[in-house]
């Protein structure tokens, strides 16, 4: 095992606070600092510390993928599967999506074929991967993700009582299932210019009109949709003129607390909106934006990868697995999370044997070798290969929280 630094990467959506205060560093930050990468992957590795020197995990990997990745080498091509990061998000992120493994290498070998450059601004496709993803809540973590029950939204745009939406609502009311949710979106996602320069204004005197009447009201309970209402105003004043805020109230409004879990899973539509989590994924760069940024859109390239059906409640909570330790359970092979709470003074919890990657968010903690030792401190990590032997870690001083990404499930 070894000490992992992480690479950092500024975002405009990123804070100058949030990933500077948990890695001990002076606040505010000069950029906003939006992801710390921990992983192998080419855009970005994180450094291993070795007897002094540091080296890219990638380079580590790659000079001897049998000996850092073990039997996980041969079912992954000889590369770490899967990037676990922290992000911090202080504005909302894009609209997106990602593709199945299936649509991801028939738009990789599409675009190749059409000789767009790989790294070209409207390539879709970096690589032949699918990029399933699970993000774990470290404070209140804000997102949008799935298309809601559609009845549930026929009952959204009804409350906003806004005649020019009577038609929308009424086509979804006439059909509340997928195939209602894709002709929804599609129409709006592909307003001509006009008609959503006439219809957004609308809505959103429909959202504020909205949110002032439950001022108004009387027994102080929020009304149904304000947090679904409030968010399309903000979206509206990030990106004005944008059909993204117009399918955002087509989408299910989540908040996760501290160490619940949202997986996404190929074709779910989603945005995070704000606060920090830990999120893992599979190694691969492949997105599909629908609005809410000024990169380059593919409306007819995220249709064909979006999953209309309604999800229900994509939030995952943790089931506990040992002492203090709490696992995420995810159908993408490429990896597996737990978190694990560390008490001051309790006795060491064995980890998961290599390869894999453990993060420290909180406290600091002491990985135990033998009689090897490490101290990782909060936003650091260790490299674990699969040479290493067992590993416990313990809490170095006051109580201490870890996170353990490994490759595919047991
Ligand atoms: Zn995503």
């Amino acid at each position: 095992m070894h000490e992992l630094v992480g690479a950092l990467r500024s975002y405009a959506w990123g804070s100058r606070t949030a990933l500077a205060q948990l890695c001990g560093r002076p606040v505010p930050s000069a950029h906003p600092e939006a992801e710390l990468w921990f992983g192998a992957h080419p855009a970005d590795p994180a450094r291993v510390q070795i007897n002094g020197h540091s080296e890219s995990l990638l380079e580590l990997v790659s000079a001897d993928p049998q000996r850092e990745l073990g039997p996980v080498a041969g079912e992954f091509g000889g590369r770490l599967p899967f990037l676990l990061k922290i992000l911090a998000a202080e504005e909302p992120l894009s609209l997106q999506a990602h593709p199945s493994i299936e649509q991801a290498r028939a738009g990789y070998a599409r675009e190749n074929h059409a000789g767009v450059a790989l790294d070209a601004p409207m390539r879709n496709y970096r690589d032949e991967n699918h990029k399933p993803e699970l993000v774990v809540a470290l404070n209140r973590f804000e997102a949008l993700a799935g298309f809601r029950e559609p009845r549930r939204t026929v009952r959204l745009l009804t409350a906003l009582d806004v005649p020019e939406l009577t038609p929308y609502a009424e086509l979804l009311a006439a059909q509340p299932d997928s195939a209602g949710l894709r002709t929804l979106f599609t129409t709006w996602i592909a307003l001509p210019q006009h008609a959503l320069a006439n219809l957004l204004p609308k809505v959103l005197d429909g959202c504020v009109r909205y949110l002032s009447e439950r001022d108004a009201g009387y027994d102080g309970t929020p009304k149904e949709f304000t947090a679904e209402v409030r968010t399309a105003l903000e979206l509206a004043e990030a990106y004005p003129g944008d059909a993204g805020v117009l399918a955002a109230l087509l989408l299910n409004r989540i908040t996760l607390e501290p160490g619940q879990g949202l997986f996404l899973a190929a074709g779910n539509l989603h945005a995070y909106l704000s606060g920090v989590g830990v999120e893992i994924m599979a190694n691969s760069d492949n997105v599909l934006r629908g609005g809410l940024t000024p990169k380059h859109v593919d409306v007819p390239e995220l249709l064909r990868v979006l999953d209309f059906e309604p999800l229900e409640l994509p939030i995952i909570e943790a089931e506990q697995t040992g002492p203090g330790i709490y696992r995420y359970d995810t159908p993408a092979p490429e990896f597996a999370l737990s978190r694990i709470e560390l008490a001051a003074d309790a006795d060491p919890v064995p980890l998961h044997a290599g390869p894999g990657i453990a993060l420290c968010t909180h406290g600091n903690v002491r990985l135990l070798q033998g009689k090897h030792e490490l101290i990782v401190e909060c936003g650091s990590a260790a490299w674990i290969s699969a040479a290493d032997g067992p590993i416990r870690a313990a809490a170095a001083d006051g109580p201490a929280q870890l996170f353990c990404a490994t490759a595919g499930a047991d």
